[in-house]
């Protein structure tokens, strides 16, 4: 009985110092949902283009492969690429938006390509201080 009780407390008292957290993350949920998928995908399709140059390359390298293929498909795969860098920044540009609007979304994690707003660097995400500048990222 003693023991049921004190279970009882502990799953209360984690419930009270958790929810919290859960009323926080519901307003912005779909939002960052749409930006996690699409994150995902961004993220996927470069995964699998570096990876199909890696196979190109090393096709070439053991003589499968011509060299105006070899050069062809490369320069396909890396347009592809360069066309998804260029959404990720734009992500990474969306998420720096919302931060500068000053909307309260604690609990999340810096996007990958944050940006020091003093200097322009670019920051590692969690990292309180910019490393080119000093400057405090204002998160904790
Ligand atoms: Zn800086």
């Amino acid at each position: 009985m003693l023991v049921f009780a004190f279970a009882t407390a502990v799953i209360l008292a984690g419930y009270y110092v958790l929810s919290p957290l859960f009323r926080e993350s519901e307003g912005s949920l779909e939002a960052e949902l749409w930006t996690e998928t699409d994150l995902d995908r961004l993220l996927d399709r470069k995964t699998i283009i570096y990876g199909n140059l890696r196979d190109l390359e090393f096709e070439y390298k053991m003589g499968r492969l011509s060299e105006a293929d070899f050069a062809g498909l490369g320069a396909g795969y890396k347009t592809e690429a360069a066309a998804i860098l260029q959404q990720l920044d734009r992500l990474g540009a969306e998420g720096n938006l919302d931060e500068t609007t000053g909307r309260e979304v604690s609990g999340r994690k810096l996007p990958a390509a944050a940006r020091c707003p003093s200097c322009g660097a670019e920051v590692i995400a969690g990292k309180k201080f910019c490393a080119d500048c000093g400057h405090g990222l204002q998160r904790s």
